[in-house]
């Protein structure tokens, strides 16, 4: 399973209530995992008060629900206990916190192993911010991550196996070699569009995206977000064949192959392979195939 798809699984396993930047930090974590070698599933993020008290349910009675308040659902004292936390007490029902296991490389089988890779990805969400329930006392929450906005740093293992183990490093394979081309071209404008480099591995994602939006804020002189808003369209120049724009033309070839067309080449000259792809693009997102860039096209690049 491609770094992609575990990142779109876990959006949909998150839901619409998450805080956004949370959701960007899970993200993040289950990139940083990846190039590790270690696949993240989110299992759960946001829940609705009704839901985190059905699984509040468990191993509780009817009876320590009311007492409580909790009305409208029985308890489930056969249950194993899996919460010790009601209502909005739950930092699920505040759009704070997800809960994750393990999977491996075709994310065929989950596990809920608290080893060494599984205490890796609690390390790697303490340095971005969250608290990890594997630390808590009493009830030992493993798989949950919430967001507390301190940054903990972890000492690295220290514990080394008795036989040197050589781990084979992460193959190159994986990622679009053109998705790379994009990303490397980029990260020639991390300090004028100011963001933090990224990894060439050929992936689409988020980072990808807001760092071309910036660069073409860049480049086009407008106030440098991220956010491809009806300035950033407003100020999108008009690209087409034969320009002596080789860094607007990259930035076209970048997002075509962004979107999955293919313009021959990263190479800054928009001949008619660029023409072509960009037609074929402007067909599929309804717009006038002339294979001219400008605004309209732009916007639907980075929408
Ligand atoms: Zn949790």
């Amino acid at each position: 399973m491609s770094v992609e798809k575990l990142k779109q699984e876990a959006i949909e396993r998150m839901g619409s209530g998450m805080k956004a930047i949370v959701k960007e930090k899970v993200l993040d974590i289950i990139e940083q995992a990846y190039a590790e070698g270690i696949y993240v599933l989110i299992t759960s993020g946001y829940r609705s008060v009704a839901e985190q008290n059905k699984l509040f349910a468990k191993s509780r009675t009817t009876a320590q629900l009311r007492a409580l308040g909790i009305t409208g659902i029985e308890g489930q004292p056969n249950e194993k206990k899996v919460t010790n936390a009601y209502g909005t007490l739950s930092n699920h029902t505040q759009g704070i916190a997800v809960d994750y296991c393990l999977t491996n490389k075709s994310a065929t089988t989950s596990y809920w192993v608290v080893n060494k890779d599984w205490r890796r990805v609690a390390a790697i969400a303490k340095s971005m911010g969250f608290a990890w329930g594997g630390d808590w006392k009493g009830f030992v929450d493993n798989p949950h991550l919430e967001y507390t906005g301190k940054i903990t740093v972890e000492p690295e293992e220290t514990k080394v196996d008795s036989v040197i183990v050589t781990t084979p490093n992460k193959p190159d394979t994986d990622g679009d070699a053109n998705i790379k081309k994009l990303q490397t071209f980029l990260n020639g404008y991390t300090k004028k569009a100011s963001f933090t480099k990224l990894v060439v591995d050929g992936y689409k994602g988020p980072k990808t995206k807001t760092a071309a939006i910036r660069v073409f804020q860049y480049f086009s002189d407008v106030t440098i977000d991220g956010v491809f808003g009806k300035k950033s369209k407003a100020a999108a120049p008009t690209v087409k064949k034969g320009t002596t724009w080789s860094k607007w033309t990259r930035l076209v070839q970048g997002m075509l192959y962004y979107n999955g067309f293919n313009p021959q080449g990263l190479d800054g000259v928009f001949g008619n392979d660029t023409v072509a792809a960009v037609k074929a693009f402007q067909k599929a997102n309804g717009l006038v195939a002339d294979g001219v860039v400008g605004p309209a096209t732009f916007a639907k690049f980075f929408a």
